[in-house]
């Protein structure tokens, strides 16, 4: 142990000095050293244990270091470690295979990237190719990735930095009825006038000039909100309508997070363009794609598609997803995640949300729950401002740290976010512990 605390302290102090890190200010940061993981733990520099509710950044959907994964990783680094995107390799064949007959609809053309961000960048470029038009709209409250158009895409306050006012895109808002833009009091109405409020944005933007509409089936980071009944399928039918593409995002509601395969799968919609990521092979090499619907495909039947990279379908990657979609299947993982959202967590966070003043609202399916926390639940003033974070979310979370529990953290929100593989034992372990934390934030309400 005293030469493992010696190689992590020397990872922090060369972190301090060479690596430059994501979103962040260099010069305070404090990052955490992970030096191992397994099933839902990880362990910090310091040997302490830790319950993983956040799945790093919502992807080790099958759990740290599943041991198919690992093997079907080496085993392909063992025959085949890199290949040109131009020729046909079996590991990429078969991902596509695997990910096609989970897909919703008839999306069965797989285009492969290295993550989220670039999955967008291109969905985005085969709308416009396929209408012609070049507009896209897409929601607040969103997040679409760090790249050039997804970032603007994104609405949230990581676009503002980025937003030079040129890429195109149009944002409106979702349904969200604890904090409703639409002065909604039930999920009906909410879902009327959020589709009201698009299908006037549709015509004061002006149908003709817009190529497509993205948006995540449930939105992540953003703060979880499962969309009402009937307002996936009334997007679908605006698209229609106007001959806009739909792009469903689901680099982080995909594969399996809220218990079903796809998150569109709860609302039986299929988009024309589906974007996915991190839980494709949890992460365990980089790797996002695009599924796409015969009409788009056949658009470039003839027409070069004008986009690609190299590692597009990496072997490594692609391994990794087959494995993991085959270890999904045969160990029940997706029903599992949506026995313990129905059984555990869903009942378990409402519990504390009965108990605890702070907790404004939770909210979420499978093991993809949000805890919204606030200071006022009369007013529902957030425990943070939006956009940013306060001394009583700080202190929140280092409860629950100190505690043993790393949680998914955004604003005023607290996202649990375990893997898949949770099992009922880990759920109620994690909930003690936030329960003891809520505490903390309890004591910042009025
Ligand atoms: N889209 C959604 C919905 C996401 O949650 C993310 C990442 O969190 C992305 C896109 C970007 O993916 P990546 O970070 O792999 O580029």
């Amino acid at each position: 142990p005293e030469a493992a605390r010696e190689r992590a302290a020397r990872a922090y102090e060369l972190d301090r000095k060479h690596v430059f890190h994501s979103w962040s200010a260099q010069k305070s940061l404090h990052p955490m050293v992970i030096t191992a993981a397994q099933g839902c733990h990880v362990w910090d520099g310091d040997g302490n244990r830790l319950l993983d509710f956040s799945s790093q950044m919502v992807n080790t959907n099958i759990g740290h270091q599943h041991p198919k994964v690992v093997a079907a990783i080496q085993e392909q680094a063992a025959t085949l470690c890199t290949v040109s995107p131009g020729y046909v390799n079996d590991a990429r064949s078969e991902a596509a295979r695997l990910i096609a007959e989970h897909t919703p609809g008839e999306l069965n053309r797989i285009f492969f990237t290295n993550g989220g961000a670039d999955a967008v960048e291109h969905a985005v470029r085969m709308a416009r190719l396929h209408t012609g038009r070049y507009k896209v709209l897409a929601r607040y409250r969103s997040y679409h990735g760090g790249t050039e158009t997804a970032v603007n895409l994104t609405g949230d306050p990581r676009r503002w930095p980025n937003d030079h006012g040129n890429a195109g895109v149009v944002h409106f808002f979702g349904p969200f009825l604890y904090r409703s833009q639409f002065h909604a009091t039930t999920e009906v109405e909410e879902t009327e006038r959020a589709l009201q409020h698009l299908e006037q944005t549709i015509a004061f933007e002006g149908p003709s000039t817009i190529a497509a509409i993205i948006l995540e089936s449930v939105p992540g980071t953003a703060g979880i909100m499962v969309p009402p009944p009937g307002y996936l399928a009334g997007v679908r039918a605006l698209c229609d309508k106007y001959d806009i593409v739909m792009i469903a995002d689901e680099v982080m509601a995909g594969f399996g997070r809220t218990g079903k395969w796809f998150a569109i799968d709860h609302f039986e919609v299929a988009p024309d363009l589906l974007t996915f990521a991190k839980g494709v092979n949890s992460g365990y090499v980089p790797l996002g794609g695009v599924a796409i619907a015969p009409h788009i495909a056949a658009t470039f039947d003839d027409r070069a598609y004008p986009g690609g990279l190299t590692y597009s379908g990496h072997p490594l990657a692609t391994a990794a997803a087959v494995a993991t979609i085959n270890a999904m299947r045969e160990e029940g993982i997706v029903e599992n995640a949506a026995d313990m959202g129905e059984r555990v967590l869903g009942p378990g966070l409402r519990e504390l949300a009965d108990r605890h003043p702070s907790v404004g609202e939770v909210r979420g399916l499978g093991v993809f729950w949000a805890v919204e926390l606030v200071r006022d639940r009369a007013t529902r003033e957030p425990l943070a401002p939006y956009g940013g974070t306060s001394p009583a979310m700080t202190e929140t979370v280092a409860a629950a740290k100190a505690a043993g529990l790393l949680l998914f953290v955004n604003f005023n929100r607290l996202h649990v976010v375990p893997p898949c593989t949770i099992t009922e034992a880990e759920a109620k372990e994690g909930l003690a512990i936030l329960d003891q934390a809520l505490t903390v934030a309890d004591g910042h309400t009025v």
